[in-house]
């Protein structure tokens, strides 16, 4: 659908932004209407805004509030659930130029504009020995520390401590202590927790404008990895490992993902050693090391289920002891293999090379956060949905795998389908070169599309039954219906205090 703006809201949008940062042609729209999954609901945005301050933003709010245009805040878009997919005619804000770090080391905080990566958000802190206390995504080489914080990540938001929120009328708010007139940012908390009212909103409540992250001392660490011959098993490892809280990290992978994952390519392989050992200066050790890498990636390979733990101390003999328990509890059912997966992600946390498969393929995962208690029973249910399907998905060339993680005192389970199809532009713009012409020009795979998005309604609705709750909701996992009535209302109101024209990213959580 192709809606044009009317001369006046240009030319009133031009006065406030510069012609540069207001994007009217057909790439940039597409690209700014999409995320990487595919919605046959989606509406082609209007035009895409870049505000490079704060007042810029505050003034193309008022412009847009006037002549009631629906707005849908954007950061990298690396998102799959129509999050930043506008459903209506609108116009998407890019917050990208929200991108300034300052940090305050001795309050250990730092505030940094919406549009920051977290990789460069990890750089700047880096020297001083910190690094952000707020868990990141993987996609953090390109997604947002404002994206993150709108869409709720597996882990929690807590490192969060104050805001800066644009509201949809163009008023500029501020949340935790650097709210109150003179004060800094120091605390989240002081009086109601307004921060929190923001967090996890998937923009329906505002535009965030900058966030300040706590910051914590980046302590030593210990690593191992174990397999098991079974999901049942690996997954009582985990749950004790969360409920006797003896790593800080763990997650697993089955057999597919764990080849998908560490089939790389010499140059990415070199990167890696680069990362992870600290001895891969000479020409000598880089063999060494390659060679140690790609025996470690034999043993990954032979393991049904892996899973990867990393224990975090004040110095490493306490990070070692803590894995010698947690050692205690994964051998009982499992076998220790090579320890290069925990300790290449800590080394190279953030990359989005597995935004398609090894080979190009589509990818998307769906996920639910589940109770201790509720989740290997949902993990069973949630295999024989998908071996049910086996025949049918096959037959379409759609193939899934598996990351199960715990951070907090649940399980994310995270079923993952990779079929071949035509890649999107958003994909295309982030490959390398040479993935670039070697995965363009495919063919729509019109069947394996339809199953996928069947699949994942029916995954969704298998996770419901066990109580799983999920991130990044967008125009996907359900929100509004599921609130008892008085709550459902409750967030109703909040939302027509804030945006009584509905205009912000209308149809996220269910809201309109
Ligand atoms: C390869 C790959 C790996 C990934 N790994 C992970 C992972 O480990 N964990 C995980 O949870 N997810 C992961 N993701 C999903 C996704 O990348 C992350 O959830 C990421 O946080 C999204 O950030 P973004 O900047 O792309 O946000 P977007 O997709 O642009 O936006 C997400 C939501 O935030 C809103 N929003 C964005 N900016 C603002 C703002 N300034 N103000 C108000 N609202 C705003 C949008 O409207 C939307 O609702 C991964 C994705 C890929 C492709």
């Amino acid at each position: 659908m192709n809606n044009p703006l009317s001369s006046e809201v240009i030319d009133e949008l031009i006065d406030v932004l510069g012609k540069d940062n207001l994007l009217m042609d057909q790439l940039s729209r597409e690209l700014a209407s999409s995320d990487i999954f595919l919605w046959p609901e989606a509406v082609l945005a209007q035009a895409v805004l870049r505000p490079e301050t704060t007042e810029q933003l505050s003034k193309a709010l008022v412009i847009l509030s006037k002549y009631k245009i629906p707005i849908v805040p954007r950061g990298a878009g690396l998102s799959y659930t129509a999050s930043v997919v506008p459903f209506v005619p609108g116009i998407v804000i890019d917050c990208r130029n929200f991108n300034q770090i300052e940090i305050n080391a001795a309050d250990m905080y730092a505030v940094v504009g919406a549009g920051t990566t977290w990789e460069a958000l990890a750089d700047a802190v880096k020297p001083l020995g910190l690094r952000a206390a707020q868990i990141s995504p993987i996609s953090g080489s390109h997604s947002t520390v404002g994206g993150t914080a709108s869409q709720n990540i597996p882990g929690g938001l807590e490192h969060f401590i104050g805001l800066t929120v644009a509201l949809p009328d163009g008023s500029i708010i501020q949340t935790g202590s650097a709210s109150q007139i003179g004060n800094n940012s120091f605390s989240r908390y002081c009086g109601p927790d307004l921060t929190g009212l923001f967090l996890g909103d998937c923009g329906a409540f505002g535009v965030k404008v900058s966030l300040v992250v706590r910051l914590t001392v980046d302590r030593p660490a210990c690593f191992s990895s174990f397999q098991f011959k079974t999901a049942s098993d690996m997954m009582d490892a985990l749950i004790t490992l969360r409920q006797r809280e003896l790593v800080s990290r763990a997650f697993s992978m089955d057999q597919l993902k764990a080849k998908s994952s560490s089939k790389v390519d010499a140059e990415e392989a070199l990167k890696i050693v680069k990362a992870v050992a600290s001895d891969a200066s000479s020409i000598l050790n880089r063999v060494k090391n390659l060679a140690h890498l790609a025996l470690g990636r034999n043993e990954l390979l032979k393991s049904n289920w892996s899973l990867h733990l990393t224990t975090e101390a004040l110095t490493t003999e306490i990070a070692n002891a803590q894995m010698d328990l947690a050692r205690e509890v994964c051998i009982k059912n499992g076998l220790e293999i090579d320890n290069f997966v925990p300790k290449t992600m800590r080394a190279k946390p953030y990359s989005i090379r597995g935004m398609v498969g090894p080979d190009g393929e589509r990818w998307v995962p769906i996920h639910g956060v589940l109770p201790l208690s509720k989740a290997n029973e949902c993990m069973q249910a949630l295999q024989a949905a998908l071996k049910d399907k086996q025949s049918m998905l096959q037959s379409v060339g759609v193939s899934y795998s598996w990351i199960i993680s715990t951070i907090g005192a649940y399980i994310t389970i995270e079923p993952m389908f990779y079929w071949m199809d035509q890649l999107d532009e958003i994909h295309i713009t982030n490959l390398s070169p040479r993935n670039q012409n070697r995965f363009s020009g495919r063919k729509v795979n019109q069947p394996a599309r339809d199953l996928v998005r069947e699949m994942r309604e029916h995954l969704r609705l298998i996770m419901g039954e066990f109580g799983a709750v999920h991130t990044q909701m967008g125009r996907f996992y359900p929100y509004l219906n599921l609130l008892t009535p008085d709550s459902k209302d409750f967030v109703e109101r909040i939302k027509k205090a804030l945006d009584p024209n509905g205009l912000m990213n209308p149809g996220v959580l269910g809201l309109s």
